[in-house]
């Protein structure tokens, strides 16, 4: 693994970061992260596990009563035929999801179809485990979404999975039921596996959330991961999880986990379990409220004379936005994402993301985040109307 981890790459989100640390009163557009502080319910659950000394190894699974509410959840709410809770595995946070679902499904030179533009740590988990991806477009014009003929023809005798992540990150785009119909169809006939990342399942503003494995025969051939990152707004307390019905596939995952943590951090899962104990109504607040900063920021873009330009997103919380192909970047620059980036960064104080660190069909592209405070997106909305000098 060693000298084959230099050509795993990494995500130009993290240059990013690491820029944006030398920028004084910076407005951090850039990181995926919700300004919400975590829900009663999982803090007093952390603060109990705390003061009740519950900070010893567990199962590397997963607390059964964690596993057990997770295994219900995915079955009422997003109608998966999980059986047993030995299917359920609770993992830190859905980026290890991720991560234990490639390395326990893939073997070296197998094809995995990813979207384009597509979350970079996707990309760098089908390398590392040494397959190969497979990028194929989602359409600006049906609103982020395949083209499934398209999608059709990118399978070959080598493909092994489908990677879906809707609602999708960077984009917002939403596949619809009868797209999830069409992709399941084919899986079937072209006996594949999919990953679905259902990471922002919570976070829609239009539209249905559809779970791929809640349609006919497809559990067996799915792996759903979810995380508690976005819905409860706890990024850093690390709890995601997936279901794996096979079951040399679930043992391989097993290893996984157990090499890879051991066990979930203790203190987190008790989280974990607060937050599916308690109340739910968290989740709509959050919504709402990120519906509200959608709206304001989109607003605040259009009144830019047109150097940003789509429509706003259907779920996730990005903007992900059009550069106007007549500016012209500060610098001399072979990628506009990039020169983009750097200018609002350097002269605007503005993080965000360019789209070519996405793929190639993000080039041309921004990400900025609105999950911010709305006093943050004001700032950087008025601080890029002083740059694009419309004030
Ligand atoms: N999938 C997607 C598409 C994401 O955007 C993210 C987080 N940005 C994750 C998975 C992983 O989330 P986490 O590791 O924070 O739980």
């Amino acid at each position: 693994m060693g000298v084959f981890l230099d050509t795993v790459p990494w995500s130009g989100i993290v240059r990013i970061r690491d820029m944006m640390f030398s920028v004084e009163n910076p407005y951090r557009l850039d990181q995926g992260d919700v300004s919400f502080d975590a829900p009663e319910s999982v803090k007093a659950a952390m603060a109990r596990a705390v003061a009740e000394n519950r900070t010893h190894y567990l199962q590397s699974t997963g607390l059964p009563r964690l596993r057990e509410l997770l295994a219900e959840k995915m079955r009422r709410k997003n109608a998966i035929p999980v059986g047993d809770i030995d299917e359920v595995l609770v993992t830190n946070g859905g980026i290890h999801a991720l991560y234990v679902m490639f390395q326990a499904l893939l073997e070296p030179g197998d094809e995995v179809v990813l979207p384009d533009p597509v979350w970079p740590p996707t990309w760098g988990h089908t390398i590392a485990a040494r397959a190969t991806p497979v990028f194929v477009p989602l359409r600006e014009e049906i609103g982020w979404r395949y083209d499934v003929d398209e999608l059709r023809h990118a399978v070959t005798s080598k493909t092994r999975a489908i990677y879906l992540n809707s609602p999708h990150n960077p984009t917002g785009g939403i596949l619809t039921r009868a797209d999830i119909e069409a992709i399941a169809d084919l899986a079937r006939e072209r006996n594949l596996w999919v990953f679905s990342d259902e990471a922002y399942e919570d976070v829609r503003f239009e539209g249905e959330h559809v779970s791929i494995g809640s349609l006919p025969g497809m559990y067996e051939r799915t792996i759903p991961m979810f995380t508690m990152s976005k819905s409860y707004a706890i990024t850093g307390v690390r709890v995601g999880y997936l279901s794996v019905k096979d079951e040399q596939v679930r043992d391989r995952a097993k290893k996984i986990l157990l090499y890879t943590t051991s066990n979930v951090c203790s203190i987190a899962q008790y989280g974990g379990i607060g937050a599916l104990e308690g109340p739910q109504d968290c989740i709509d607040q959050f919504t709402a409220e990120l519906r509200a900063r959608r709206d304001l920021f989109y607003d605040g873009i259009q009144r830019l004379g047109g150097i940003f330009s789509g429509a706003p997103p259907a779920g996730a919380f990005y903007a992900f936005v059009r550069i106007d192909p007549g500016w012209r970047g500060a610098a001399p620059h072979a990628s506009a994402s990039w020169a983009m980036a750097e200018h609002l960064i350097k002269h605007g104080r503005i993080g965000c993301v360019p789209g070519a660190d996405f793929g190639a069909a993000g080039e041309g592209h921004v990400r900025f985040c609105f999950a911010r405070e709305r006093k943050e997106l004001t700032g950087a909305l008025e601080s890029m109307s002083r740059l694009f000098s419309t004030v």
